[in-house]
């Protein structure tokens, strides 16, 4: 036993003799390698501290220069065996080599708490320049480069690789180090090497120069390395600062003070945006870009108590859509407060603060921004003071400021055309609004039940129309769908002509065919007749020349001529509807031509073009919608062809599928599709989505996906899972919850392998939805119903449940209408008028029909 410890003893003095033998040098500067021979001095001892809740600073006696007699901790100068004496104590400075990347103090010294140490190194560099200093520590410390101080941290923390990376410039030759080290409790220790400098990093990590604003509301420029490292690294700081206007209100260049106050010119609260040009001591250039508020604060009271003393001021100048705004405006307002706020004229005088509506002088002097055009859709919505601006073009941009001034500051909500969620608040203060947005999409159109009411398409930032109706800030409408026959009923011209009609099988006939598009005869009339809509109804932006609705185009000579040429039935269609498009332009220079890129004429021409005044609408009827567009294999030939139409197309419009369309009431999990292909379709220029669902009210999940898809046309980069969310919970209420959940549930069920085309069919043996997984989802909608907060919403959780009754009805009839289901089915469709699917009544029929037989 005692011969153990003897023998401990004599192996700890022999290590101890080697390491004091060793020689301490300066290091090479190495990048990434550890500095790992050091002069150690300590333990020195610190007072523990009276509240050790206390993190926020160093211990006491921390700050202490115990360096004085060696030169002090700026300016030391220390050998091996030197010896450090303090109050209650000395400690003696010895060679440190340590065998790891961490230098342990607790191994040098012995476990201590409350205590700091010193450790110095010296490192030569062949060269003057910027290097990174990388450290980690436990805990925290002060360190030393050349004699200045770079970096100090008082919080406890672990030993982390690369934790602070501080800038620093080496001299040529001999460089010191100087690293004083704290030590809290448990462990202690501290790794420090050298990364080469990249200003990328610098900008990245290190955010090198900020300005922060004191509440004061003056701005100031501050960096986290100090002054001294700053002096050491930059040569030169050019900043400018431009207003909101891109007004300059700071322009100056400092050469050695860098932080401090900026003095702008005026003290109006405001974002600025700030330009820093950087001039490293190594010749480096580097530009920091960022905006940052300044400028006095104040708090403005738009209602409180029942009292506002503002008014809605419209110029007389204003347009329908932007007198329809300010009652809107007005209307919610008084829902949200109980309080009219009067609308008035902008010219007549007032003297209290106001909500000015749409562009006009005052927002010029305000802003110096020009008018923007009548048909922009961007608003921007801003206070200068008490008064709040909202502007945007005349037609539909600022209607939609003001919808969106309601939406994002009142939490106003247009769900649907029967439910609105309006807060009410007894008072609304603020003090800063600058907010603006532009259209993702120019003309965004959804064939929805809920779209069907122009004023939830209007709140809602809708403005594409398949036909025509009155909207506020009108639509931008389209005219006609598979209209050959239309044009050309084969009623009037068959029996005389033809030949006007495709010939099949060496045949002429009319039915399920398409024109002879070759026969100069068919062109006169189309474009005569297109000339004449066009005239009696000037309201559309586009018009429909295009296939009817099943295959078989003409396999005449002529028209096989084309199409060979071309490499495709695009090609005759293209060329016929180019030369109506030219007869028409000069009496129509504003309006467009439009044809479908469809099934048999889906993939472009290889030559000919379409005109700058075509539009060619093209539709995604074959792809699966399990998966985007992008990843999906079966989804890769429409991709190409939506590519390839890009790039010959100068109006290219979508027309896209978001249900299934034999079963609008049976799930279809293609959520996740939604944003990443409007976005693919943003990415290809097109002009237009129209995004067909159905536009009979209880398809699945209906109303989210009207909503949801509104916000996406507008947005196509929205947060989706915030907009899904926030429908659940204000739709829903409590039972949102669980709706969330069986829409998470039916979304798992999607696999790679697992496609889905617009005509799935509800199979008993369809592996997506399995008997599990509607019993399971079942059950979530039992439990939905038992928290749903009124009577009104249970019949929403209700209408929401119907895909799953119809799924169970089909796949188990017996247990269906045994349990009930069957006549919960019923009755909810028949309460809500809800449809089954796109063959409307006669699918009803055949579905209890098949419902009666189960047997
Ligand atoms: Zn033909
Ligand atoms: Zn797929």
């Amino acid at each position: 036993m005692y011969r153990k410890i003897f023998l401990i003893i004599v192996i700890m003095l022999f290590f101890k003799a080697t390491t004091d033998s060793q020689q301490f040098t300066a290091q090479r500067v190495v990048p990434q390698e550890w500095i790992k021979l050091w002069l150690i001095c300590g333990p020195i001892p610190l007072p523990p501290p009276k509240d050790p809740s206390m993190l926020y600073d160093h211990l006491d006696g921390f700050k202490i220069d115990y360096l004085k007699k060696a030169g002090g901790e700026n300016n030391l100068h220390v050998k091996a065996g030197d010896v450090l004496k303090f109050k209650n104590g000395s400690a003696r400075w010895q060679i440190y080599n340590s065998p790891d990347s961490i230098i342990d103090l607790e191994k040098a010294f012995s476990e201590t708490d409350n205590a700091l140490a010193y450790a110095y190194a010296e490192i030569q560099a062949d060269q003057a320049g910027v290097w990174f200093i990388s450290i980690g520590t436990d805990d925290g410390g002060s360190l030393w480069v050349n004699g200045l101080n770079v970096w100090d941290s008082f919080l406890p923390r672990s030993v982390t690789v690369d934790n602070d990376i501080i800038p620093i410039l080496l001299n040529k030759g001999n460089n010191t180090i100087l690293l004083k080290s704290e030590q809290r409790e448990w462990r202690w220790g501290f790794c420090v090497r050298f990364l080469p400098f990249y200003k990328d990093k610098l900008l990245e990590k290190c955010s090198f120069f900020t300005i922060t604003t004191g509440l004061d509301g003056i701005p100031m420029i501050t960096s986290k390395f100090g002054t001294p490292v700053l002096q050491n690294l930059v040569q030169n700081l050019d900043i400018r600062i431009v207003d909101q206007q891109q007004k300059v209100v700071f322009n100056e260049q400092r050469k050695t003070d860098f932080c401090g106050i900026i003095s702008l010119i005026s003290d109006e609260f405001q974002t600025y945006h700030a330009s820093f040009s950087i001039t490293l001591k190594n010749g480096e250039f580097m530009q920091q870009r960022f905006n940052f508020y300044a400028g006095k604060r104040a708090d403005y009271t738009l209602f409180s108590e029942g009292k506002s003393d503002y008014r809605i001021a419209l110029s007389k100048n204003a347009s329908e859509s932007e007198k329809w705004a300010a009652s809107e405006l007005q209307h919610w307002m008084k829902e949200i407060s109980g309080i009219e706020i009067p609308i008035g004229d902008i010219e007549k005088e007032y003297l209290g603060p106001q909500i000015i509506v749409g562009y006009n002088d005052l927002v010029r002097q305000k802003t110096g921004a020009d008018a923007p055009a009548d048909l922009d859709e961007s608003f921007r919505y801003f206070n200068k003071g008490a008064d709040i601006f909202i502007y945007g073009g005349k037609m539909r941009g600022t209607m939609y400021g003001v919808m969106s001034f309601l939406e994002n500051e009142f939490g106003c909500r247009w769900y649907t055309s029967a439910v609105t969620i309006i807060p009410h608040k007894d008072s609304f203060v603020f003090d800063w609004f600058d907010h603006s947005e532009t259209p993702g999409v120019r003309v965004r159109n959804e064939l929805y039940f809920e779209a069907l009411d122009p004023i939830w398409f209007t709140r809602n930032k809708m403005n594409g129309g398949m036909g025509f109706r009155q909207q506020p800030g009108g639509v931008e409408c389209y005219w006609g769908v598979h209209t050959f026959y239309q044009l050309m009923p084969p009623s009037e011209f068959f029996a005389d002509h033809p030949e006007y009609y495709g010939l099949i099988k060496g045949k002429r006939i009319s039915d399920y065919t398409q024109l002879c598009l070759s026969n100069p005869d068919v062109l006169k009339i189309i474009t005569e007749r297109i000339r004449k809509i066009m005239r009696e109804n000037p309201e559309y932006l586009i018009y429909d020349i295009s296939q009817n609705d099943w295959d078989d185009p003409c396999q005449c000579e002529n028209c096989q001529a084309i199409v060979k040429k071309e490499g495709g039935e695009s090609g005759i269609v293209i060329w016929f509807v180019n030369q109506v498009a030219e007869a028409i332009e000069k009496e129509f220079p504003d309006k467009f031509i439009g044809t479908l890129a469809y099934r048999y004429t889906r993939t472009p021409p290889k030559y000919i073009k379409p005109r700058s005044n075509v539009v060619v609408r093209l539709c995604s009827v074959e792809c699966c919608f399990a998966h985007d567009f992008k990843t999906c294999p079966e989804n890769q030939s429409f991709l190409r062809d939506l590519e390839a139409w890009s790039a010959i197309a100068p109006h290219l419009y979508i027309w896209d599928y978001v249900v299934n369309f034999i079963h609008y009431i049976m799930p279809f999990p293609n959520f996740k599709v939604l944003q990443s292909n409007i976005q693919t379709f943003r990415e290809n220029k097109i002009i237009g989505i129209m995004e067909q669902g159905n536009q009979e009210k209880g398809g699945e999940f209906s109303e989210l996906r009207a909503h949801l898809i509104s916000k996406l046309l507008w947005n196509p980069d929205c947060n989706v899972e915030i907009v899904i969310d926030d429908f659940m919970y204000g739709y829903y209420g409590r039972a949102g919850k669980y709706i969330r959940q069986y829409f998470d549930l039916l979304h798992g069920r999607i696999t790679p392998e697992t496609h889905i085309y617009i005509f799935r069919d509800p199979s008993p043996y369809d592996q997506i939805f399995s008997d599990q997984f509607i019993r399971d989802s079942y059950e979530i909608f039992e439990e939905a119903k038992k928290v749903a907060d009124n009577s009104e919403i249970l019949k929403r959780v209700e209408l929401a449940s119907l895909p799953v009754l119809y799924m169970k009805c089909l796949r188990s009839p017996l247990l269906a209408k045994y349990d009930g289901s069957y006549a919960s089915f019923c009755a909810i469709t028949e309460r809500e008028g809800a449809i089954y699917g796109g063959l409307g009544e006669p699918q009803r029929n055949s579905f209890h029909r098949f419902m009666e037989n189960a047997k």
